[in-house]
């Protein structure tokens, strides 16, 4: 007999959804191996913004997710267009280039409505609109991007802590300080255990089937300078210290199927003095994407891109990159009185360096060319416009005029002190290099046929994401695989 029905590695959003779906499906006995001490639990799903993507075919159907949402924000509802399935369809292969995986992307768009619904039921996680991040108040009326309009309560924290309650309540067994080091296989190479070092101590467990979602590889320098090449492994980390590339590394020793883009990830402009791995409290409270509205200077003392090219929505992941790729991977954004009220609340997290001159604030930066700097400051004055025509809701065509390098949005003077530069790098946020599954998220081998006994979920699937992803798709993701793995899994018990 078997230690228990299904063994989960990991305890994240894609690990609690397979969980509670093993038990859903009648396994009896599901154990979740949180690598973590308890203080640190939860993966990068605690640092998320905890957006959820999912396709609509009208705003309406969003009533079950935010009840009584219309008292607070008047006509709420009219301010939301449509997401169908086409239109995700549409922003999925655009942001990747077309290399999403198709069999897989279909399973993740047909699902996300009804894979929300049911870890939002199964959880009891209380969701809100996104109005913090993804709204736009125009003329009092709430308007939201494609897609990404619930969220929950209390962001990742608030959605890790979720997952936790609703584990314990339905009797899953959580053991902390578990970290699977290696796969155990029978004869005919069926997974049938994990290998787990608890309390320094190496422990075998077995299961009728183990579900992998333990993360990606972001958090590992080594990796990160292997896979994403430099300066990958100075990037600082938006998340979970403890997403090493484990369940990656386990898999691929029996003969699992590597798929996806293992040089790809996502990234954003974060502050340059944070810490290598983000704070546990601030969370995601690092993003620094009110760029738009400034112009971003590098230590050379140089603009190196178009900060107005589009709204950040669409520009942020690959600006995290860019600005990793500069000399010692920092840039400074400035801003005067004019934009410094459209910045984003996060922005409050910083301290920024303040002064009434550009000379002074010049002075104060670390910046290897200061004189080159202030030209660099006075030449974009010169081109760029007044704000007349300003509107930071969309973009306003106001570009500079006679740069080699323009600003093609949001191109106002710089002239109303005191003046504010904010330090931002690149920093990762996970990696998008996984394992190869079928659509009932079994691990395929080398052999392009399932390994019996092996399913996975969440950031350790490979193939969906290339170059960028459509933001809130990752727990999406994670939910519809989860979902798919316990049923699965607990029909191997049978
Ligand atoms: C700052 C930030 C903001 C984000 N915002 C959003 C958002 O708004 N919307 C969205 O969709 N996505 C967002 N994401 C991405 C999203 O958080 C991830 O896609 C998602 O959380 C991944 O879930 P997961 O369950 O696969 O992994 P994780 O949540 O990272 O969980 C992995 C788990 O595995 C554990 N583990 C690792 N190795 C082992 C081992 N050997 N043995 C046992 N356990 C192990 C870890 O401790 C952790 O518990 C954000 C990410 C970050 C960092």
């Amino acid at each position: 007999m078997p230690d228990y029905d299904v063994i989960v590695v990991g305890a994240g959003n894609a690990a609690f959804a397979a969980a509670l779906s093993a038990k859903e499906n009648g396994a009896e006995k599901v154990v979740v191996l949180e690598k973590a001490h308890k203080g640190m639990r939860g993966g990068n799903t605690h640092w998320s913004g905890a957006i959820f993507r999912m396709a609509f075919d009208k705003a309406e159907d969003l009533k079950p997710f935010l009840p009584g949402v219309e008292e607070k924000y008047l006509n709420f509802y009219d301010g939301i267009e449509p997401y169908t399935k086409e239109r995700f369809w549409s922003d999925l292969n655009r942001v990747t280039q077309n290399r999403t995986d198709k069999e897989l992307a279909e399973v993740l768009i047909d699902n996300s409505y009804d894979t929300v619904k049911w870890a939002t039921e199964i959880a009891e996680i209380p969701c809100e609109p996104a109005t913090s991040v993804c709204g736009i108040k125009v003329n009092g009326q709430w308007t939201f991007p494609g897609g990404v309009v619930v969220r929950a309560v209390h962001e990742g924290v608030g959605l890790s802590s979720c997952w936790f309650a609703a584990a314990e309540k339905a009797g899953i067994e959580i053991r902390y300080g578990s970290g699977a080091t290696e796969l155990v296989q029978d004869n005919n190479g069926r997974v049938t255990g994990v290998v787990t070092k608890e309390d320094n101590d190496s422990k075998t467990i077995t299961a009728n089937a183990i579900i992998l979602a333990c993360g990606g590889f972001e958090a590992n320098a080594q990796w990160r300078a292997q896979y994403l090449g430099a300066p990958w492994d100075h990037a600082k980390v938006r998340g979970s210290s403890y997403n090493q590339g484990d369940g990656l590394r386990m898999a691929l020793a029996i003969g699992a199927l590597p798929w996806g883009q293992w040089s790809g990830r996502h990234s954003t402009p974060i502050d340059a003095d944070w810490s290598d791995f983000a704070d546990r409290k601030l969370t995601d409270k690092s993003n620094r994407l009110s760029y738009p509205f400034s112009i971003m200077i590098n230590r050379k003392g140089l603009r190196f891109l178009d900060e107005g090219e589009d709204t950040n929505m669409y520009t942020y992941a690959k600006f995290g990159a860019q600005i990793l790729n500069e000399p010692g991977s920092k840039a400074y954004q400035i801003f005067d009185q004019k934009t410094i009220q459209h910045l984003e609340p996060r922005y409050s997290t910083a301290s920024p360096l303040i002064a009434d001159t550009f000379e002074e604030l010049v002075e104060m930066m670390d910046i290897d060319d200061k004189p080159t700097a202030l030209k660099t400051i006075n030449e974009y004055n010169k081109c760029a416009q007044s704000d007349d025509h300003f509107d930071p809701t969309q973009k306003d065509g106001v570009s500079t005029e006679g740069l080699a390098l323009p600003k093609t949005n949001w191109a106002i003077k710089i002239d109303n002190p005191p003046y504010h530069a904010y330090p931002a790098t690149g920093g990762i946020t996970f990696t998008f290099g996984g394992l190869k599954v079928n659509p009932e998220a079994q691990v395929i081998g080398t052999d392009w046929r399932p390994i019996p006994g092996l399913y996975t979920a969440g950031e350790m699937v490979g193939g969906l994401f290339h170059y960028n992803y459509p933001g809130g798709s990752g727990l999406v993701s994670g939910q519809v695989f989860g979902r798919i793995a316990g049923r699965n899994a607990a029909k191997e018990t049978a």
